[in-house]
């Protein structure tokens, strides 16, 4: 595996692949891998010739209250945990090659970034979408990988990738969990022993609120108000939110029809953690 830390030097390599017909599937991280992040790295072996991952904590997406500088990193683990997966580039760009002096264009999806996440976090999906614009300019992949562990993402994404006609397949992957149902993510780090357990309470409320629909509720109301009461049981955890919606275009709806996504955002002690699910009827 070879690490590239420079832009130029990316698009030469892409462009040799290119040429000698390889198809090239990209994994864009933040790093501090897990089990989630190399399913993905396994998926993508599986949808091109050569994967790319790379591995950079975007300062443009974490707003000034949050957690930039305190985010999880460990470069050479990451790199022996890749280089098992049998990957061909560490794309590891530093701030100021992604971010030069002078830098001053944005990349919008100005609708769909507005739910969920968008709603509590802000900038957070226009520093997403300008990073990822970008690194697809950096990486030129045929395909792209992202997990629905960021559901709000994968459909801006691919949103994006539509609207600006980038010629690159966007393909999600089923979240992966810990053995007792908590959704991998590089913020369990954060997590203390007591917070790890009240964790839980995430995807505790949404398999209920699953349940629920499998007994023949569809009520929005009746399905958000389990999670909170499910939520509100666990004294270390705050509900930032939980919407019931269209699974497409993110809207909130008040029923489930035939399927719809169960979204939540909860904070436990400092740290906020997501999960969601696609309840079907
Ligand atoms: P991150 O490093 O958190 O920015 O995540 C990089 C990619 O891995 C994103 O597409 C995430 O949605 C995906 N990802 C992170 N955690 C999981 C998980 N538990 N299951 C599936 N995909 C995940």
């Amino acid at each position: 595996m070879q690490i590239i830390e420079k832009i130029a030097e990316m698009q030469r390599w892409s462009e040799t692949q290119r040429c000698q017909g390889r198809r090239i599937a990209f994994v864009p991280t933040m790093g501090f891998l897990h089990e989630g992040h190399l399913s993905l790295v396994r998926y993508a072996r599986d949808r091109g010739d050569r994967v790319v991952v790379s591995v950079f904590v975007n300062p443009t997406q974490f707003s000034p209250q949050e957690d930039f500088a305190a985010y999880p990193r460990d470069l050479d683990r990451d790199r022996k945990l890749l280089e098992k997966e049998g990957v061909a580039i560490l794309f590891f760009p530093a701030v100021q090659e992604m971010y030069p002096q002078g830098f001053q264009t944005c990349v919008e999806v100005s609708h769909l970034s507005q739910f969920l996440c968008g709603a509590h976090r802000q900038g957070h999906f226009q520093g997403v979408t300008t990073i990822v614009t970008k690194l697809f300019n950096a990486v030129r992949p045929h395909v792209a990988i992202f997990g629905e562990k960021d559901y709000q993402q994968l459909q801006v994404i691919r949103r994006l990738a539509r609207d600006l006609d980038f010629d690159i397949e966007i393909a999600g992957h089923p979240i992966i969990r810990e053995a007792d149902g908590l959704a991998m993510s590089s913020r369990n780090a954060y997590l203390s022993a007591d917070e790890r357990k009240a964790a839980l309470c995430l995807s505790r409320s949404l398999n209920r609120a699953a349940s629920m629909v499998q007994e023949g509720e569809t009520g929005g109301l009746q399905i958000t108000e389990a999670v909170r009461v499910e939520v509100a049981r666990e004294p270390l955890a705050r509900l930032e939110y939980v919407k019931l919606c269209d699974t497409i275009n993110l809207t909130e709806v008040d029923q489930v029809r035939d399927r719809a996504l169960l979204a939540l955002a909860v904070r436990i002690g400092k740290t906020r953690l997501i999960d969601n699910v696609i309840l079907t009827r």
